[in-house]
């Protein structure tokens, strides 16, 4: 991730990005299945427009069922992502630029239609990315249309960027799926390439201000499925009183060929996925902490 794109202008002195020009989405006539693409403007109408949080970079999206959140959720993949996850299943998310650019009321307007589906599921919409944290502006935009019709909100991150989320935001989001990849700094680094501290900055703030939580661990064998690695996450989480659930979700190698594809080093290629007793295992340590695992 070229550090050109980040500023540390925000009041915490955090990493906000900054959909700087080398970042902008690609203009293209047709957008995602059922979403009209922006359209043609100038490249300074569209930057200004991205910087407005009128245009974001979308990677797809999808409905889903028992995942990213209760009932039938639409998950939005936006594009953009601080973290380099050795593990990542969706390198093609990462960088914004790689995104097609969709005019938020577009985007809405796909959402809405689902009204149905997420008020008999008491579903709603996931954004997730990538990491959505990533374009605020235009994730702002798209948790307050959803909210002025009703619809349930959640957002699937790292937490890394959680500096972004303004307390308006707060207020328009009714779920977090918040990724802890490690309890220890140093292995967290190693893992994602970015620091542990913004996450946790970020679920205090969440658990402060009451707002629903599940977190998310994946068990690397040789990577993140240490004891102590374990117990640090358990310790992390233990304090916030806002966390509904947790997930003990096994690696996999499900991703593998995209990296491939994308012509990026993958550095688990020779992980086997973890064995059912050491998942077992793992759920237990955190459930020995009164943490609800699943
Ligand atoms: S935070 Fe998610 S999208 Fe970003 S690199 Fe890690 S796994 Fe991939």
């Amino acid at each position: 991730m070229p550090e050109a794109i980040f500023s540390s202008e925000g009041s915490t002195g955090e990493y906000r990005p900054e959909p700087a020009e080398i970042e902008v989405p690609r203009l293209k006539g047709a957008g995602l299945a059922g979403v009209a693409g922006a359209g043609e403007m100038s490249h300074a109408e569209h930057v200004a427009a991205v910087r407005a949080g009128e245009i974001g970079a979308v990677h797809s999206w999808e409905l889903v069922t028992a995942v990213d959140g209760p009932g039938t959720r639409l998950t939005v993949f936006l594009s953009g992502c601080p973290l380099r996850c050795a593990y990542c299943h969706n390198p093609d998310t990462l960088k914004m630029r790689d995104g097609e650019a969709v005019r938020v009321e577009d985007l809405l307007d796909r959402i809405k239609r689902y009204k149905a589906v997420f008020t008999a599921s008491n579903g709603g919409v996931t954004f997730s990315g990538g990491d959505p944290l990533f374009q605020p502006a235009f994730l702002s935009r798209l948790l307050r249309g959803c909210k002025e019709e009703g619809i349930h909100t959640c957002i699937d991150t790292s937490g890394f960027l959680g500096a972004n989320v303004t307390d308006e935001m707060l207020d328009d989001i009714d779920l977090v799926l918040l990724d802890v990849k490690s309890g220890l700094a140093e292995t967290y680094k190693n893992l994602t390439e970015r620091e542990l501290e913004p996450t946790i900055r970020f679920g205090k703030r969440l658990n402060d201000a009451g707002i629903p939580m599940w977190i998310r661990f994946v068990l690397i064998p040789g990577v993140t499925d240490s004891l102590e690695n374990i117990e640090a996450v358990a310790q992390i989480v233990k304090k916030w009183g806002s966390v509904h659930r947790l997930e003990v979700l096994p690696f996999h190698q499900m991703g593998r060929d995209k990296w491939a594809e994308l012509g990026m080093k993958y550095r688990l290629a020779d992980v086997e996925p973890p064995s059912k007793i050491s998942v077992e295992a793992a759920r237990s340590v955190f459930r020995a902490h009164g943490i609800d695992t699943y």
